[in-house]
């Protein structure tokens, strides 16, 4: 298992890997928001991304840099969200074979959309047993690789070819707002953001009910949480990395949160005024750009959407409330 801390030469060749497996997701503005923050803000929609989400970008790349035995045993993961579908789709495009293991109450949509992808479901009981326990004793007796959602340097260089895109398209910004869980994504943007645009400010956004990010970087140590309550469900880690603090530590500006009131206020923006599907956690980085938790007037200014997988019951209640 490699522990290194991975740098934006890894990103490079992330970017050489996806080629054009992943989609080069569209830039989008509003000039509504532009004009009632009084700055200039881009939106980088990784909700169209495939498997509806930036974690394709990491998943393929990790299953891709593994070894053609590696390859061969098969790869597991565990996940009830983003992460289990683009491990699902990542293996079925290079013929790998995939074990995820979920809770057996996760939602039947999900379920249904990995297994979609030609995944194995191990379920689990979430009161009586141990997901980790289960993936580890997959990976002894089966020989499968453990894929993690975040703390992994493909993993990290594959979110991060996200940003590097953005950066590319846009040209350098002021600032940049990011959905944070693990960090993964933070500390792979981060390192495009040093590469291609060192002055700009970035910004890991948490659900304020689950701020461990924010902690740890006032901290400087790795602060770990009680389980989390809220509507952002893939931000809901209860501690950042081994391998995303230290990136997080030296990089990032600052760790902002937000409610789960302005996550709503913000995909019901997104529905009417651009006509586009958000989920919760994928509103983290606008929610705090759209209430100005640091000034952004007069600025550059890049929001990150990373996903818009969202029960369409559950989205609905969102939309009327
Ligand atoms: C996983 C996920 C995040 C958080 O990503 P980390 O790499 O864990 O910080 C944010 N938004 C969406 C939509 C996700 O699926």
């Amino acid at each position: 298992m490699t522990t290194r801390i991975p740098v934006y030469d890894d990103l490079v060749a992330a970017s050489k890997v996806l080629g054009k497996m992943a989609h080069r997701t569209p830039v989008l503005t509003s000039l509504t928001m532009n004009r009632r923050l009084d700055a200039q803000v881009f939106f980088k929609c990784e909700n169209l991304q495939r498997i509806g989400a930036f974690k394709f970008r990491g998943g393929y790349n990790a299953v891709a840099n593994l070894s053609a035995e590696q390859r061969k045993a098969g790869v597991v993961a565990f996940s009830s969200g983003n992460h289990a579908q683009a491990i699902a789709l990542a293996s079925k495009l290079l013929g790998v074979a995939a074990t995820i293991v979920m809770p057996h109450d996760a939602p039947e949509a999900k379920v249904a959309a990995t297994r979609g992808y030609g995944a194995r479901i191990v379920s689990y009981d979430r009161q009586t047993e141990d997901r980790e326990q289960i993936a580890q004793s997959l990976v002894q007796e089966q020989g499968l690789t453990l894929i993690p959602p975040y703390d992994h340097p493909d993993v990290i260089a594959g979110q991060g070819t996200a940003v590097k895109e953005f950066l590319e398209d846009v040209g350098p910004l002021d600032a940049l707002f990011i959905p944070m869980g693990g960090g993964g994504l933070l500390s792979g943007s981060l390192l495009a953001a040093q590469a291609l645009s060192p002055d700009c400010a970035v910004y890991g956004v948490e659900p304020l009910a689950g701020n461990d990010g924010q902690q740890s970087f006032r901290k400087g140590e790795i602060v770990h949480i009680a389980p989390p309550n809220s509507i952002a469900d893939g931000a809901l880690a209860q501690g950042l990395g081994k391998l995303t603090f230290p990136i997080i530590k030296q990089y990032a500006r600052d760790i902002l949160t937000v409610t789960d009131e302005q996550l709503v206020e913000a995909m019901r923006f997104f529905a009417t005024r651009m006509k586009i599907v958000v989920e919760p956690t994928g509103c983290l980085g606008a929610a705090a750009a759209f209430n100005e938790a640091v000034p952004v007037k007069g600025q550059r200014i890049g929001v990150l959407l990373s996903g818009g997988n969202v029960d369409l019951s559950a989205y609905a209640g969102f939309l009327q409330a």
